[in-house]
């Protein structure tokens, strides 16, 4: 920090910024002795120099000037009106397409993002296609039941239709899980809903008539996961309970981010991937004094990839997992100083009642304001093999929770939460 400029902004970069985001958010580190405004507007600096704030912006030229005693920033914003276009769909005669590669995801909107996948389908699955959208094709499986799938996902040809024939259908029971088996001469399209007491696979075979569904129902238990295998035209859909024996359990802890990936950068500098870690490793020392089978996707500051983690995971069996990261905030609207504290995110529905003991845990432990269990299309939480939550600890952007996370005793605080969450969830 040089003496004639007594701030240094972390975010943005630049000082020139075209955006259509309707605000603007800043943030950085200030001499906390100094009073720093934005456009004259006083800003709280935490007592390590920590500020951040966010500006509505209007359309054209916006002048941001953040002011102390000594120095003067100016940032200059340019508004631009974001062009939206609805795209119609294109109606079209059924074509024959095939999936062209693995654990593509079939979706109810034409749209990549939001919790919006209802099953991922195997390369070489025949489907139907009868309408676009933008980069989507609409995927026809029986009356009244459409999917959505990615253009780039499907390879379309010019062979006839031919139904897939039926072979059989098997069911076993297990002391901790309940497996059903559908097996076709070829590939079909299914689908996976989580209801209220059981999980219904639907397996869709549009060729041989609109109405070819064939449903398994697995009643679920309380604590389950889930999984869908396929070979040589055999589908098994497999529902286990999961353990209650903590001794018997297999906790995967993943501190995000690592190596050139740095994740959010806070008020001060500090980089998400280290403090991730930090907890992480912690965390793991907490479950192994208890005789915990912990193993973690990253141990060092090392780039692992999202697939990576979730094989990992899979390989090792896991009953949880667990993500931790830091929050942060982009241009949005949002109050910076009430924008702070614990989240934890879940996907599937089989892991909401993880997410909400997590979030009970750390909030208690830790002393985080708790903001709540939210859903997220995160690709680590999004397998059904075990239960899986991505823990937001605290928010890297905002200037009270930097005085948490530069702290050690907090770090401690926060992974004997998560210690804490992970084994309340077992046992219980
Ligand atoms: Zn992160």
């Amino acid at each position: 920090m040089s003496q004639a400029y007594a701030f240094e902004v972390v975010y943005p970069s630049e000082k020139k910024i075209v955006t259509s985001n309707d605000y603007a958010f800043i943030y950085g580190k200030a001499n906390s002795a100094e009073s720093l405004s934005i456009n004259d507007k006083s800003i709280y600096t935490a007592s390590n120099g920590a500020f951040a704030h966010t500006v509505k912006l209007h359309e054209g030229e916006n002048r941001v000037a953040l002011r102390t005693l000594y120095g003067l920033t100016i940032y200059k914003y340019y508004k631009t009106i974001p062009v939206t276009q609805e795209i119609p769909i294109e109606e079209f005669s059924p074509v024959k397409a095939y999936v062209n590669h693995d654990n593509v995801p079939l979706r109810t909107t034409p749209v990549d993002a939001g919790l919006n996948r209802i099953s991922h389908l195997f390369g070489g699955t025949h489907i139907v296609i009868n309408g676009s959208k933008g980069s989507f094709y609409r995927v026809y499986l029986a009356k009244d039941k459409t999917a959505w799938i990615a253009k780039k996902d499907v390879t379309l040809t010019d062979e006839g239709f031919y139904p897939a024939e039926f072979i059989n259908m098997d069911s076993e029971r297990f002391k901790n899980a309940m497996i059903q088996t559908i097996s076709f001469s070829k590939k079909l399209p299914y689908t996976i809903e989580d209801g209220e007491k059981e999980i219904i696979f639907r397996v869709y075979n549009p060729e041989l008539s609109e109405e070819s569904v064939y449903n398994l129902n697995i009643p679920k238990p309380e604590k389950y996961a889930y999984t869908v295998t396929l070979e040589e035209g055999k589908y098994t859909f497999k529902v286990r309970k999961l353990t209650e024996n903590i001794k018997e359990a297999t906790v995967v802890i993943d501190a995000g981010h690592g190596g050139s990936e740095k994740g959010a950068i806070g008020c001060l500098g500090d980089e998400e991937k280290d403090i991730n870690l930090k907890i992480a490793l912690q965390t793991a020392e907490f479950l192994r004094k208890h005789n915990i089978n912990t193993v973690l996707t990253r141990e060092c500051d090392a780039n692992v990839s999202l697939d990576d983690r979730v094989n990992f995971s899979k390989e090792n069996g896991a009953d949880v997992f667990v993500s931790i990261h830091l929050n942060s905030i982009g241009d949005v609207p949002m109050d910076i100083h009430k924008t702070r504290g614990t989240s934890v995110y879940y996907y599937n529905e089989n892991s909401k009642k993880f997410a909400e003991v997590m979030q009970k845990e750390i909030t208690r432990i830790a002393g985080t304001r708790d903001s709540g269990i939210k859903t997220g299309s995160f690709a680590v939480i999004r397998p059904t093999e075990y239960a899986a939550v991505l823990v937001e600890t605290a928010y890297m952007t905002n200037p009270q929770d930097s005085m948490l996370y530069r702290n050690d005793k907090w770090i401690k605080k926060a992974a004997k939460g998560i210690a804490e969450g992970i084994v309340d969830y077992i046992k219980k």
